[in-house]
């Protein structure tokens, strides 16, 4: 069922850090992605691709600029340092959609299937705004990746943060889902859990997630682990809520600690109780700690957010061609 009128210019966004060792085979692929989507007339010729370099300190720049010189597909958008994964992600859709009718997020390394950008693009034309791609396996990532993922997700929904299991970064949306994105004030970005948010018709397609096709994981394990616990916080009060109620339990605790001595004193011998004194020290020290550190956090965030600060900074955009030299290749 085909609903829009007007054939789409698609542009592809690829953020990518250090990414020297991947660039030419990623690009050789969704270059060609790209033609065969242009002579099946499901996107204009015009469409792009546009790689974000978020502060790259190896030769990924250097490597854009020169694809975009012989290539007219190609734009490149250098911000002015690393400012991560989501800000890149969100300076390429602002940039993007300046331009484009549809912008679709990827990987830089391949691990995002390219294959099924046809079908994301097809469920544009059955009219819907947002196209989530879900991972259907796993089975490339690594026992520990996919297994903490999964508390990951399931963390998340207890806490009440609405996210599509198993979707990454991996998404197609419209020009006016974009603009409304763009609307969301936060400098703490989730992408995952802002898009859902928007309420756009969406659908989903599944893919199989690939191997990394060459060089490194820009995420290691900290970064992961911080990007996890960013996400909930960003999106979620519960914690704090769950420190409160725990903190009320302890007390209660407590108090019938109390009336449990005195009855002892009145009618028992009382013991010298050196090792449950111990233990609520450090067991109230540990819990008191941890409360400390999630409201921390949450202070973290505030701080962050009423600094106002740009999301990102772009430097330089390169590969702007204008209209006429815009052919398919
Ligand atoms: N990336 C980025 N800025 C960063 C870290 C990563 O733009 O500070 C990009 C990276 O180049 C890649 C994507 O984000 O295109 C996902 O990173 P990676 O593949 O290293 O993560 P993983 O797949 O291992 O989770
Ligand atoms: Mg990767």
């Amino acid at each position: 069922m085909i609903i829009r009128q007007k054939v789409p210019r698609l542009g592809l966004i690829l953020p990518a850090y250090n990414e020297q060792e991947v660039l030419k085979i990623t690009l050789t692929k969704l270059r060609i992605i790209r033609s065969e989507l242009v002579k099946s007339g499901a996107i204009t010729a015009d469409s792009f691709i546009m790689i974000v370099d978020d502060g790259s300190k190896d030769r990924t720049w250097a490597l854009v600029n020169e694809y975009e010189a012989t290539n007219p597909d190609i734009i490149g958008v250098k911000l002015s340092r690393n400012f991560g994964h989501q800000p890149a992600l969100l300076a390429g859709m602002s940039e993007a959609s300046k331009l484009a009718d549809i912008v679709i997020t990827l990987d830089a390394d391949l691990q995002d299937n390219p294959e099924i950008i046809g079908q994301m693009v097809a469920k544009y034309h059955e009219g819907y705004e947002i196209v989530y791609a879900v991972r259907s396996s796993r089975q490339t990532d690594t026992w520990f990746k996919r297994n903490t993922a999964l508390a990951f997700y399931k963390i998340a929904a207890w806490l009440g943060v609405d996210l599509i299991p198993n979707h990454a970064d991996f998404r197609l949306m419209s020009k006016t889902s974009v603009a409304a994105l763009m609307k969301l004030p936060e400098r703490n970005l989730f992408l995952r859990a802002m898009v859902p948010l928007l309420g756009y018709p969406s659908t989903e397609v599944t893919y199989e997630r690939g191997k990394r096709q060459a060089g490194q994981s820009k995420y290691p394990l900290k970064k992961m682990l911080t990007f996890a616990i960013d996400g909930i916080t960003s999106f979620s009060v519960k914690p704090i809520r769950f420190l409160f109620d725990l903190g009320i339990l302890v007390v209660g605790i407590a108090g019938i600690e109390i009336v449990y001595t005195i009855f002892e004193k009145m009618f028992g011998n009382p013991q010298s109780g050196w090792s449950s004194l111990m233990i609520s020290i450090w067991l109230l020290g540990g819990i008191n700690l941890i409360a400390i550190g999630v409201v921390g956090i949450y202070i973290g965030k505030i701080f962050t957010e009423v600094k106002q600060r740009p999301r990102f900074q772009i430097e330089n955009v390169t590969g702007l061609k204008e209209p006429e030299n815009q052919a398919d290749i």
